[in-house]
Order: C-alpha cells, then sequence, then structure tokens
C-alpha cells in the first residue's frame, strides 16, 4: 500500500467521511451537495390493516388520476399549435390509457386484495401490463408499453407528492449526488450552476463519465454509498483527478484542497503554452490530436484546446432528451454547423451508437436482458433502415461544407460493411437525383471495438478508408468487464498482455493495406499509455479536448525510438499488473511533475 492509500483508509476509519471511486473527470470543486432521486418508482410497499386505510388509499389514488388528467390535458393545449403532430397524439393516447376502466379497476382491486398503499399498487399494476405488451413482440405495442410506464410514473409521482426532478431545473450552485445519473441526466445539466457530480455507480469508461469530461465539470463515480453518506445542503469536497469525495469536511481539509485546487488550476493555464506547438516527437513523428464530442455546445473547447479537428462525434446524443426522432434537415443543420465551425479540419461523425447504456428517453429500444450484446449501434440502424438513411443523407449533405468522414459503431464483421456500403450509395443516388450536393468520395471508416472485428481487421481494412479504435468497448468485449460496472472496474486494464495484442494486430492490418488508424477510447487521452501508442505507430487520438495538451506535452518530450524501446520492453512481462507497474515507473522517471500522484 503506497503512503497516499495508507492515509486514506486512516482516515476512513477515523470519521468515515472520505469515499474512494474512480476518478472520472479531473478537478477540485467544494461546494454544496444536492441529492438526486431519479426513480419515481422506487419506494417500500407499506402494508394497509384496516378498511379506514384501505379507503383512504383508493381515494389519494383517484385523486392523483384527477391530477394526472389535469397534467396532460394542460401539455395537449401547449402542444396543439406545434406543426408536427407527434407528440400532441403521444399525450392523447396517453390521456386514453389513464381513463381505461379496467386500469383503474384493476389498481382498485389491488390496493382492496393485497392491502397494499396506492403508489406501490399503481407501480404493479402497470409493471404487470407493461410487461404484457412487452412480451407480444409488435413494434406498435410496444410503444404503448412506454406509454403505460410514463401513466403509471406520473400517478405514482402526483400520489407521493413528487414532482419528477430535472435537473436543468437547479438554481443554485451545487454538486448532484445520485445512485446514477443516465447519460440522458446529464446532457441537461446546465454547467453554469451544476459544479460537478458524484455517483453510487460507474466507471471510468461508463458514457456518464465520459459527459463529465466532455462538460469540463469534476467527477467521482463508482463511490458505491456515497448517497447514504450525504445530505442534502452538506459541503463536500470532489477531487476528480484522484476519485475522492470529502463529506462535511474539517477546516484542515479546507484549506488543504483549497491549496490543491489552486495549484491544479495553475498547471492547467501553464499547459495553453503548447496549443499553437505540432504534436511531435523530438525525433519528427507526428501524431495528429483530436477532439472527441457529444454536444454542439463542445465545439469552442475543441478549438480551444487546439484540436487538429474531430475525431469522433457521438451522434446518438442527438436523440437523448426528446420525444420525436429528429428530421433529415435537423441532422443537417446540426452537423453544417459542426463542419463549418470546424472546417479546414476534418470531423469524423460517428452514426448513432444507441443501447447499451445510451438508451432513448422516450422512443424506448426493446427491453433486453443483455443490452449491452444486444440490438445496439450498426445493428440497430441496419435493423431501421429508415432512421438509419435519415442520418445517412444529412451527414453526405452537409459533407459539402468541408471534410466530413463517416464512422460506424459495433461492426462485428464484413457482412455489415456491405450492407452499409449499399444503403450509402442508396443514399448518394437519391441525392444525385433530388439535385443535392455532397462529396461522393466522402471517406468512411469503422469502429473497431469487438473482438471479431479486431480479429479479422486484414479482412476489413481492404473495405475502408480508415479505423478508428474503440478501446473502451474492445476492452470490455474482449476481457469480459462490463465498462459501468464499478465491481469489476479494477479488472480494467488496457495494459493486459491481450488489450496490447490486439492493439498490435489491428495496427499491421492497417498499415500493411494502406489505411490509418486512430485510437477514440478513453485510452488515447491518458498520458500513462501515450508511449504504447506512440510505439505501435497509431497516427491519430481522438480524446476529450481537455486532455489534448497534456498530451501535446508528452509527445514533445518522448521519442519515437524510447516509445518502441518501451514497447519492446514490455514484452518482458506476462500480467497486466507489471505491465501497467512497469509503465508507471517508466512515466514517473520521465515526467515527475505529470505523474507524481501515482504508485
Ligand atoms: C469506445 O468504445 O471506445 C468508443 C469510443 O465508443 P463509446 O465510448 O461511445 O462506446
Ligand atoms: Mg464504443
Amino acid at each position: 500500500m503506497n503512503n497516499h492509500e495508507e492515509s486514506l483508509n486512516y482516515r476512513i476509519k477515523k470519521n468515515d467521511l472520505l469515499l474512494k471511486g474512480v476518478g472520472a473527470s479531473p478537478g477540485i470543486i467544494i461546494g454544496k451537495a444536492f441529492m438526486f432521486y431519479d426513480d419515481a418508482m422506487s419506494m417500500s410497499v407499506v402494508s394497509l390493516a384496516t378498511e379506514a386505510e384501505i379507503n383512504e388509499e383508493i381515494n389519494r389514488f383517484k385523486q392523483a388520476l384527477i391530477k394526472s388528467k389535469q397534467q396532460l390535458l394542460k401539455l395537449k393545449r401547449k402542444l396543439e399549435h406545434m406543426k408536427h403532430k407527434e407528440a400532441y397524439y403521444i399525450i392523447d393516447a396517453q390521456i386514453l390509457i389513464l381513463e381505461d376502466r379496467l386500469l383503474i379497476e384493476n389498481i382498485i382491486t389491488t390496493i382492496k386484495e393485497k392491502k397494499i398503499d396506492a403508489a406501490s399498487a399503481v407501480k404493479d399494476t402497470t409493471r404487470g401490463l407493461s410487461k404484457i405488451f412487452n412480451d407480444l413482440g409488435d413494434a406498435y405495442l410496444k410503444e404503448r408499453k412506454t406509454d403505460i410506464d410514463y401513466i403509471g410514473e406520473r400517478i405514482v409521482a402526483n400520489i407521493l407528492g413528487r414532482k419528477h426532478q430535472d435537473l436543468s431545473t437547479i438554481k443554485e450552485k451545487s454538486i448532484i449526488v445520485a445512485h446514477n445519473l443516465s447519460p440522458a441526466d446529464t446532457a441537461n445539466l446546465d454547467v453554469g450552476v451544476v459544479m460537478g457530480f458524484v455517483t453510487n455507480v460507474g466507471g471510468n469508461t461508463s458514457h456518464t463519465a465520459i459527459m463529465a469530461r466532455a462538460l469540463e465539470i469534476p467527477s467521482v463515480v463508482g463511490l458505491k454509498k456515497v448517497t447514504q453518506e450525504v445530505n442534502s445542503g452538506d459541503t463536500i469536497i470532489v477531487d476528480g483527478t484522484m476519485g475522492v469525495v470529502i463529506i462535511r469536511p474539517t477546516a484542515e481539509n479546507l484549506e488543504e484542497y483549497s491549496e490543491k485546487k489552486q495549484k491544479y488550476e495553475q498547471l492547467g493555464k501553464e499547459l495553453f503554452k503548447y496549443k499553437n506547438l505540432p504534436a511531435e516527437t523530438p525525433d519528427g513523428f507526428h501524431v495528429k490530436l483530436l477532439a472527441n464530442i457529444e454536444l454542439i455546445e463542445e465545439l469552442s473547447s475543441v478549438l480551444e484546446y487546439g484540436a487538429e479537428g474531430i475525431g469522433l462525434y457521438r451522434t446518438e446524443f442527438i436523440y437523448l432528451n426528446r420525444k420525436e426522432l429528429p428530421t433529415e434537415e435537423e441532422h443537417f443543420k446540426i452537423y453544417k454547423k459542426v463542419i463549418k465551425k470546424i472546417s479546414p479540419y476534418p470531423v469524423t461523425i460517428r452514426t448513432i451508437d444507441l443501447g447499451g447504456d445510451k438508451f432513448l428517453s422516450h422512443i424506448d429500444l426493446a427491453e433486453e436482458i443483455n443490452p449491452v450484446l444486444g440490438l445496439r449501434a450498426i445493428r440497430f440502424c441496419l435493423k431501421e433502415v429508415n432512421i438509419f438513411k435519415t442520418q445517412l443523407r444529412a451527414i453526405l449533405r452537409a459533407s459539402a461544407f468541408g471534410e466530413l468522414k463517416i464512422l460506424f459503431p459495433m461492426i462485428s464483421g464484413m457482412q455489415e460493411i456491405l450492407q452499409i456500403k449499399a444503403l450509402l450509395e442508396e443514399a448518394k443516388d437519391e441525392l444525385t437525383k433530388e439535385n443535392l450536393s455532397f462529396n461522393p468520395d466522402i471517406k468512411i471508416g469503422i469502429m473497431i471495438e469487438i473482438p471479431s472485428a479486431a480479429t479479422i481487421a486484414d479482412m476489413l481494412a481492404k473495405e475502408v478508408d480508415f479505423f478508428s479504435i474503440g478501446t473502451n468497448d474492445l476492452i470490455q468485449y474482449t476481457l469480459a468487464i462490463d465498462r459501468v460496472n464499478e465491481h469489476v472496474s479494477y479488472l480494467y486494464n488496457p495494459l493486459h498482455p491481450a488489450i496490447i495484442r490486439l492493439l498490435k494486430t489491428i495496427v499491421e492490418a492497417a498499415h500493411s493495406n494502406g489505411i490509418e488508424v486512430a485510437i477514440c477510447g478513453e485510452m488515447a487521452g491518458e498520458p500513462l499509455y501515450l508511449p504504447l501508442l506512440l510505439g505501435l505507430g497509431i497516427n491519430q487520438l481522438s480524446m476529450n479536448p481537455q486532455c489534448i495538451l497534456k498530451i501535446k506535452k508528452i509527445v514533445r518530450s518522448i521519442t519515437r525510438s524510447e516509445s518502441h524501446g518501451i514497447v519492446k520492453a514490455l514484452d518482458q512481462f506476462k500480467t497486466d499488473v507489471e505491465m501497467e507497474n512497469f509503465m508507471k515507473q517508466e512515466m514517473k522517471k520521465r515526467f515527475p511533475e505529470e505523474f507524481i500522484s501515482i504508485n
């Protein structure tokens, strides 16, 4: 155990105020906690003893029904004049469900027979009904399932007098404390008031962590029990760099962390001298450093941190927090805005990667037991061809305004590439017939993030213009470690010999077929892995814009031949722990300032 950990453990024992989790987004903040309860349906069942209690609960339920209907009618009036009528009809359908006699009777019977409180009876009945609709397997009926869930949540919230918490309505500067935050919740945050967040669950490559980095707010995830320890309004310190949260700090803690915060911010400022310098090793190897973005609000950061373009635009965030699917025109406007702002640098747009831990709020995907292995990303697109074509047409149209490339996620084999290419040709033909301009030679690439694709990378390289390695998923699928599960995050190691071997295979396949290879997983922005990636000959690293300057500083101080030496030296080790220790020691020797806190 190193000194730092020892002192942490001592303090945990002493006053139980310090929790250690996974540092998801760097930086230090000190502020007031805001408790976020994300699930209106999570409450305990209350048993009823007397007839009077049962009648009272039935009454509460009826009142909540009336209130829910009033709310929906109000919402409907608001939507009446909108051009697109979909949302209006959805509300109509929900009112019909709310008035359904059978549903009402079922809930009342449940209260009477099971002798349970109204909220639990609503939960019970609507969940049962929603499961029946889901199991019918019909796409139309599955949508009704979403409506039933939504109605159930609304009635329960009204029974309990709870408002659905919407993070965008927080007015005072605060730090969010939650069991979990979905990417949709985080996409809604106002960084003017939300200083950062901490959660019980999650790992470093979960999309919630990725969003925290995108929003440039410090965050610690995987704290296991932070919601039990904190009360709303408590002062907390969040050290996103070290993955530490201190609850109700002492004056001594506050002084120590105010100093650390200052130092950290000073170091950050000093990095800006690298902004306009090339990302080149002292012996002349240039590695392109690009940015990953999730929201168009991040475009200014891309330029501010001196990125050479956007290497990964995760477009699925366009689909979150909305009721209808985005139209081709909406997609087009967004992509045009992005490319016009970033041009003459290139922009790589990744087609939607929904599923896994990124799900739609209302246009629900089918419930799956293993969503990460399910109908997600390109599989979803090749099934819902119209949704896919809408996006392809929009990207093609925006390609008339600058160097746009298309990247396809979650490719598992050749068949998918052939299908994609045929659809892309169809979209091009349509646009030509409609006299709409686009770049006919637009470059297409695939994410290598499934082990099957890595294994046959030599075959796939002949079909596309570039590879982008998604190490977040590649590691998850190769090592069988759920990237959002804090209990196994200790096993999630990019320096596992199997991962290094796969990376070598992919780079060799790409280069011997004359195409470039990028990394766009979180590994690309982590200084510890840089010598390995340089040594392997990766052409491009795409990362959170905030990481670019630090990575550039290190690129400029380590030669390619030193990196080769490090890659070669790794061959002597057999375990990921040995490899990691070796890398840490090497980096600490060369860059004591950057790696000071590493054991
Ligand atoms: C990856 O898997 O490494 C990646 C970049 O994609 P995402 O994190 O969006 O799954
Ligand atoms: Mg991925």
